[in-house]
């Protein structure tokens, strides 16, 4: 965790007419978006995701946004606005409303749809939805919302105009400038414009690309490599995509219509958002393509495709199970084809080479982002994020979405565009809006709020410590028993160890230097059961760190008899 600005301080009140804003969550990570907006007393939410946790984070399920700075000020929340249906903008919501239910949920027919189901999961049944779609105008308290079509790796994703009497912010949300997309709905260059025509005063841009030169390549240009794979293949092919990827499974869909294939899905997020994507007209099936898992193990394998999730190596997710050929009814074969269909999140690297390799083992031919162009982002490069800085002029900058470099990256563009104020902040760090000028006016403390099965935020940084020692180094466990009349040690030490040395011979050296120290110990006065545990604490720990290196969690168990 990170905690930049040590010299910033809790922000000033808000002077009146001023526009506030907290970032609690996807400024200076990918990941876990949320954003405060507070004016005149009320407050809108941006976003409210999950950041997945990585190797460092063990046991970990889901890494959410801190609402502490805001927990003391729920029922003064308007609205949450979702931009988009993706985990890291959506995933944290039924958190939030586990603590305040009724808080009014505005997006569009798509993400409100993808977040249903959580809602339910959560058995979140009051919850106040709007639908929106671009174009559309909204008022809630103090904030007037406008709706601005984007074009990004999930349909229906909106950017937010946000007016209020401090002036007014654009928030694009994650988008693109993809020209020719699938379903026809490109970006709105023109309200873009328009907007910043009437002066757009804080301009919210996605930096996640800021880094990558040009323009991010169409999706229509990975369909020739779809096709060119399904034509190759003649065995069963497996595709791998975010079950979210409304349009890689269009293209995936039409591919294998054009080549007389059959469709399944495996993984249940994907069958549950391919089956909401479908009812609401956003993925269309072609006639007789679909079809049950079980009826297409019974097809012969050049008729059959599956889509899975788990393309970023998951290791419970469907192609992880494949890999290792403990899938329940899919048996992965010689000469099948794996098609990962997705970009590697930066963290993933790892888990999802050794499901390449697991795949491969077993003779499956394995097309992905490092062999072929069969994955381009969702996210906006360079090219187009100066392209937006010239069509809005906006006159304060505040990149979002990114790690430190991506934000920085972006800060640079918008600078080359000859915008004069560019607020680089991360999470918890307070930008205001005071007549006409955004400038960092404090810090809030917002730290990582750790998911662990069914605790919220109970796991803290220091468990997660002994977490990784464990995992690392194993553990030490000496009981000594002590006879509270003599104080001398009546039995033991008994040393046992897990993950570290099994042999337990090894302890025998160290046993008379414990007991010699406990004996010190009491004849100096030292009877605390406390001090003699950090005595043995001490004894074992510096005779293991000397002649094993290693620093292994030590258990020290004094009993008085
Ligand atoms: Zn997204
Ligand atoms: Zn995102």
């Amino acid at each position: 965790m990170s905690h930049p600005h040590p010299e910033l301080s809790e922000p000033p009140a808000l002077p009146e007419g001023g526009l506030r804003v907290i970032p609690l969550g996807g400024l200076g990570e990918v990941g876990r978006n949320m954003t405060v907006f507070e004016y005149d007393g009320r407050l809108l939410i941006v976003d409210c995701g999950v950041l997945f946790p990585e190797d460092h984070h063990p046991g970990v399920d889901l890494i959410l946004p801190d609402f502490g700075p805001i927990r003391d000020r729920l029922d003064r929340v308007e609205a949450l606005v979702l931009t988009h249906g993706h985990e890291d903008h959506i995933g944290a919501t039924p958190y939030l409303l586990r603590e305040r239910g009724d808080i009014p949920l505005v997006g569009s027919e798509l993400t409100l749809a993808l977040l249903d189901p959580k809602l339910r999961e959560h058995r979140l049944k009051e919850t106040v939805h709007h639908k929106v779609k671009e174009g559309d105008r909204l008022s809630l308290g103090p904030f007037d919302l406008e709706f601005v079509a984007v074009n990004h790796s999930i349909p229906d994703a909106l950017a937010v105009a946000i007016r209020t009497g401090a002036g007014m912010v654009l928030h694009t949300g994650d988008f693109k400038m993809d020209q020719l997309p699938l379903d026809g709905r490109i970006t709105d260059l023109r309200a873009f414009a328009r907007l910043g025509e009437e002066g757009v005063d804080l301009f919210l841009t996605d930096s996640t690309n800021a880094e990558t030169p040009g323009f991010t390549p169409a999706e229509t240009s990975i369909t020739p490599v779809i096709d060119r794979v399904f034509r190759e293949s003649s065995q069963r092919i497996i595709v791998a995509c975010f079950a979210s990827h409304v349009h890689r499974v269009q293209q995936v869909l039409d591919a294998a219509h054009a080549h007389e294939r059959q469709v399944a899905y495996v993984g249940r997020s994907m069958v549950r958002n391919m089956a909401i994507a479908r009812d609401l007209g956003y993925l269309k099936v072609p006639p007789g393509t679909l079809v049950d898992t079980k009826d297409l193990a019974d097809l012969p394998p050049q008729h059959q495709v599956l889509i899975s999730t788990g393309s970023q190596g998951e290791p419970m997710s469907a192609l992880s199970r494949i890999a290792q050929r403990n899938h329940n009814f899919v048996h992965i074969e010689e000469g099948d084809t794996v098609l990962l269909a997705s970009s590697l999140i930066p963290g993933n690297e790892n888990a999802v080479y050794r499901v390449i390799n697991g795949l491969a083992r077993w003779g499956a031919r394995v097309v992905h982002k490092g062999n072929a162009l069969v994955h381009v982002s969702g996210h906006a490069s360079a090219g187009e994020l100066l392209y937006c800085y010239n069509i809005v002029r906006p006159r304060n900058v505040l990149p979002v979405h990114g790690e430190m470099r991506h934000m920085l990256a972006n800060r640079d563009l918008a600078k080359a565009t000859g915008v004069e104020n560019v607020v680089v902040a991360e999470d918890g760090v307070v930008v205001d809006l005071v007549d006409g000028v955004a400038s960092i006016t404090g810090k809030v403390d917002c730290g990582y709020v750790f998911v662990d099965g069914s605790s919220v935020g109970d796991i803290t940084e220091s468990d997660l410590k002994d977490r990784r020692i464990l995992g690392e180094e194993g553990f030490i466990s000496v009981i000594v028993v002590m006879d509270s009349v003599s104080g001398k040690v009546s039995a033991g030490p008994e040393i046992h160890a897990r993950g570290f040395v099994e042999d337990a011979v090894d302890f025998e050296e160290i046993k008379q230097p414990i007991i010699d120290a406990l004996d010190r110990a009491v004849a100096e006065g030292n009877t605390d059961t406390y001090q003699l545990q950090q005595t043995v604490r001490r004894v074992i720990g510096r005779w293991v760190s000397g002649t094993h290196r290693r620093r292994p969690m030590i258990i020290p168990v004094v009993i008085e008899s």
